[in-house]
């Protein structure tokens, strides 16, 4: 058990570095998000917050 002091988990907006392509991803992601396009890793799972490998474009609201 975890001591996540709250569940809530936020969209944010990716843009891949290969291909340019901007998508939505978790900001704490189970799996790795990967670009629809080109395939490239944009967030990694790391158990909590995610690393972004492409570039945050904000949040979603
Ligand atoms: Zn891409």
């Amino acid at each position: 058990m975890s001591s996540i002091p709250s569940p809530k988990s936020k969209f944010i907006n990716v843009k891949c570095h290969d291909c340019g392509n901007e998508q939505t991803a978790f900001d704490k992601p189970a799996t790795q998000v990967k670009c629809h396009v080109c395939g490239a890793t944009l967030v990694r799972p790391t158990g909590g917050k995610g690393e972004i490998r492409g570039e945050l474009l904000g949040e979603v609201k």
